[in-house]
């Protein structure tokens, strides 16, 4: 899932500090949906992660081991505290992690270098 950085400052805002394996840079950096998004099909800002490119491209349609589901519910979590309008999303996207496991995302992937 290859989307523009910058392009939504709040986007950016929501994303930043969240990565699978190293922390990023201007230059190498990607937005990746979390749940992916053959799946929930939107673009939720409690869905999007920063990403090195290399991670993105494997993730793909796989969901991320379930370590990174409490790093990005504690993200979230804190963006709550910034913004009101996005007050359930921290318990949102756990369900909905669970239920694309229900629903045949069994598969999950894990970066070589862990950074949790
Ligand atoms: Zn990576």
């Amino acid at each position: 899932m290859d989307k523009a950085i910058g392009k939504n400052k709040n986007t950016s805002q929501a994303a930043e500090s969240i990565f699978f394996c190293k922390p990023v840079t201007k230059h190498s950096v990607e937005v990746d949906h979390f749940i992916p998004w053959s799946f929930i099909k939107d673009d939720q800002i409690w869905n999007f992660v920063l990403a090195c490119p290399e991670c993105n491209n494997k993730k793909r349609d796989k969901l991320a081991q379930v370590d990174f589901l409490a790093k990005i519910s504690e993200r979230n979590e804190i963006m709550i505290e910034r913004d009101q309008s996005n007050k359930d999303s921290a318990r949102r996207i756990k369900m909905i992690y669970t239920w694309a496991q229900k629903n045949g995302y069994n598969e999950i992937w894990t970066p070589k270098k862990m950074s949790v």
